[in-house]
């Protein structure tokens, strides 16, 4: 009964005789295209017992089983079987799909969820029309993957914001990014270590403040940061959006960028959540000792202690701050009570549980330029779920989620403001030097 726990009662229908596996007819070929492709090992670990569904945002929405975890799985099977063929249909279950990985993190049989859709991803790719082709690879492939174009654009931005479509033109954020973080920041005291800074490629350009705030906070606590010029983004988009080979690439780069670090640190739990699984990207031994020296930057905080504020961010009263759940984080990486730890150490900080907290905001990458409908649905439910808790600010460590919150309070006519907790805990400092000071 692997799976539940002892003196769990199983739900009706969800135990399998020993050694069950779900196969199709025996004989017939698989259907997938050369490349990555979901694996039969992989494919055969869902006992379908579908203790999933309730907890999959696209099946709770629209109770297709179609637009279930177990749907999709029992698709790819299909077509591993030899029974389906890599079509329209089977493509539109998968693009559905947030890779949010709700289903991973409670399916008792553990299985690869995020993983087999990474691959079935790739499979889709041919059959896209040459025009979405071609977005997607002048996107992944030249954009993101080149600094100075990424920043090109951001710079480009408010001229090109008339012309924007009215739903990107909601989800970018205004204002310039300021500086960039040095290569190396000394730590105040002796250091502890050296801590490499994933910097992002959406975080560098649009929420800088939060990685300067990262550097800050990590000093202060006697870390020397490096931020190595020579990283490249971290591959989550290319990887999520059927372009594993190109994530690949971009993983190698990253693997020689944060050679010399004792630790590797990343601010975004989107990318946190794929740089940890470079060692399952690109196997061998170096990748996977790379990812063990991964951690998310309030895993880490949280982890090697760091020094109580003075005082708090707001003066001397309250502050009511939400947290958001980044899924990356939550599920794929499995963070909750970390973030929560470090910030209850401010003075005057108290956390609102945003109800519903663990439900995906319709973020997901590029799935809210993909499908707003679905996007926006969410959208729309986290922003009234935040709204409810009455707090000042929502702290949220991801920059895709933090532009679709943003948004969605924003259309609801919200004034809340959208941080990363890191700037909470850089402003806490701050407000207890500037008092010192003023001793
Ligand atoms: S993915 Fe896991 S929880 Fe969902 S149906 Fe398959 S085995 Fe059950
Ligand atoms: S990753 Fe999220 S949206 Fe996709 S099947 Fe799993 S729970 Fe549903």
């Amino acid at each position: 009964m692997a799976g539940f726990g002892e003196g769990v009662e199983p739900p009706l229908g969800a135990v399998m005789p020993e050694g069950t596996r779900f196969i199709g007819p025996v004989g017939l070929a698989a259907n997938w295209r050369p490349g990555d492709a979901p694996s039969d090992d992989d494919l055969a670990t869902c006992v379908a017992c579908g203790l999933c569904l309730p907890h999959c945002p696209t099946y709770r929405l629209t109770g297709e089983e179609s637009a279930s975890p177990r749907g999709r799985i029992a698709a790819m099977r299909a077509v591993a079987d030899g029974r389906a063929n890599v079509d329209a249909t089977f493509a539109r279950f998968m693009d559905l799909c947030l890779e949010c990985r709700a289903c991973e993190d409670v399916c008792p049989s553990h299985v690869p969820f995020g993983r087999m859709m990474e691959r079935a991803r790739v499979q889709i790719e041919p059959l896209r029309t040459r025009r979405a082709r071609f977005v997607r690879w002048l996107g992944l492939s030249v954009v993101l993957r080149r600094r100075w174009v990424l920043s090109l654009g951001r710079r480009l931005t408010p001229l090109a914001r008339p012309f924007l479509r009215k739903r990107v033109r909601t989800l970018v954020p205004g204002g310039g990014p300021g500086r960039r973080v040095a290569r190396t920041t000394e730590p105040e005291g002796p250091a502890k270590g050296t801590v490499a800074l994933v910097t992002g490629c959406v975080q560098d350009q649009w929420y800088r403040p939060a990685n300067r705030a990262t550097v800050r906070v990590l000093a202060r606590n006697g870390w020397r940061v490096i931020a190595p010029r020579h990283q490249v983004c971290c591959g989550a988009l290319q990887a999520h959006n059927g372009r594993l080979s190109t994530a690949r690439k971009l993983a190698r780069r990253n693997l020689a960028a944060f050679r010399d670090a004792d630790w590797v640190v990343v601010a975004a739990a989107g990318c946190g959540a794929h740089v940890k699984e470079y060692g399952d990207l690109l196997g061998g031994e170096e990748a996977t000792a790379f990812s063990a020296r991964v951690r998310d930057l309030m895993e880490f905080l949280d982890e090697q202690g760091v020094e109580r504020p003075g005082h708090g961010p707001a003066g001397e009263g309250p502050i009511r701050v939400a947290y958001h759940d980044a899924c990356h984080a939550l599920r794929a990486q499995r963070i909750k009570e970390q973030p929560r730890a470090v910030l209850r150490l401010i003075p005057g900080v108290e956390i609102a549980e945003v109800p519903d907290g663990d439900r995906c905001c319709g973020a997901a990458g590029l799935y809210n330029v993909l499908e707003p409908d679905m996007s926006d649905r969410l959208m729309e439910q986290k922003a009234a779920s935040i709204a409810s808790t009455e707090a000042t600010i929502v702290a949220s460590a991801n920059p895709g989620c933090t532009m679709q919150i943003a948004a969605g309070l924003r259309n609801a006519g919200r004034r809340l403001e959208v941080l990363h907790p890191v700037e909470l805990l850089d402003r806490a400092y701050a407000a207890a030097d500037a008092r010192a000071d003023d001793r």
